[in-house]
């Protein structure tokens, strides 16, 4: 039973199977070194899904940051920035070569500010929101200057912006259905860009591996390449491809977990491996 978890923190495999999250905070134990997955193929298992990383880009709290913009090099938009945070970073990563920044005005940083003293945040949430906002910010007059400082198209930018402070102030649709509470509009110089890419040295991106050996969808058994399950050996969790491979949702791994460790002991137990 190969239960070891998965490969976040074997930075061999990882730029092997799934180069574009070489750079993330690797999230897990310094257990998740591959080592169930590659016993596993040396006994003839396959594997699937084992370029599938999911990236948490949370930014709420505070809930200014979700008020604000994501934009990519092109200075465009590609996300309602109130999505799961696991949603925002495979859009950074799988569609935006890994570089995003969020852009925010005056007002949304001094509400930010105001947020970070909310009692009922835990530590984690309040110093990593004052950290960010006190080291992790460009700051420009103009969004041209500040476009010219993170290098982002400021034509892309500007006409981003434009659209974005008319969908805020209610003259127009917000194009990817961001719900006016969640809008405020960038309009109150200085302007500030905050780096949100996998790289970000002041907000790291943690990434979690999902790809594994392949196994049996009724008994966890390993497939071998042919897709032939192999007797006596079973491959669970994070070692394995399960429910949360192809999109990780907050609880999807645990139970998953739980699930195929399950499985595959109720299979061997009646097999009497
Ligand atoms: C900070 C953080 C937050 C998370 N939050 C969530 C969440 O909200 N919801 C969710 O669903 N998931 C979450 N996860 C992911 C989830 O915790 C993991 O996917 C899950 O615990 C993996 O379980 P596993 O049994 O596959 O591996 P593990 O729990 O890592 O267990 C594998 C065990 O095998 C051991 N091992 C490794 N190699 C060997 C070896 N060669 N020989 C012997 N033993 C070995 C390891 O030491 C470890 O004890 C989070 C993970 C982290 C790090």
């Amino acid at each position: 039973m190969l239960s070891a978890g998965g490969f976040i923190m074997n930075p061999k495999m990882v730029g092997h199977f799934a180069p574009a999250y070489a750079s993330g905070m690797p999230n897990g134990t310094l257990g998740d070194q591959g080592s169930g997955i590659l016993l596993g193929m040396s006994a003839g298992g396959s594997t699937a899904l084992m370029d599938k990383v999911s990236a948490w880009r949370f930014i709420n709290p505070p809930k200014a940051w979700a008020q604000a913009i994501a934009v990519s090099r092109e200075g465009t938009r590609f996300v309602d920035e109130t999505v799961y945070g696991a949603t925002l970073g495979e859009h950074i990563v799988d569609h935006h070569g890994g570089v995003a920044w969020l852009i925010y005005d005056q007002t949304l940083r001094d509400t930010a500010f105001r947020q970070a003293r909310d009692k009922r945040l835990v530590p984690f949430q309040r110093d990593v929101t004052l950290i960010n906002l006190l080291f992790n910010a460009r700051k420009a007059k103009t969004i041209a200057r500040l476009a010219g400082k993170i290098g982002v198209d400021p034509t892309g930018l500007a006409r981003t912006i434009a659209q974005y402070n008319a969908a805020a102030h209610g003259s127009a649709a917000d194009l990817f259905g961001k719900e006016p509470e969640d809008m405020r509009p960038i309009e109150t110089g200085p302007y500030y860009a905050m780096d949100i890419s996998i790289d970000s040295r002041f907000l790291p991106l943690p990434v979690i591996t999902f790809g594994g050996l392949r196994v049996a969808e009724e008994s966890g058994q390993v497939l071998d390449s042919g897709g032939k399950p192999i007797a006596g050996l079973y491959a669970a969790g994070r070692t394995a491809v399960g429910i949360a491979s192809q999109t990780y949702v907050s609880g999807l791994s645990f139970a998953d977990c739980f699930f195929s460790g399950r499985r595959a002991a109720r299979h061997a137990a009646r097999a009497n491996v």
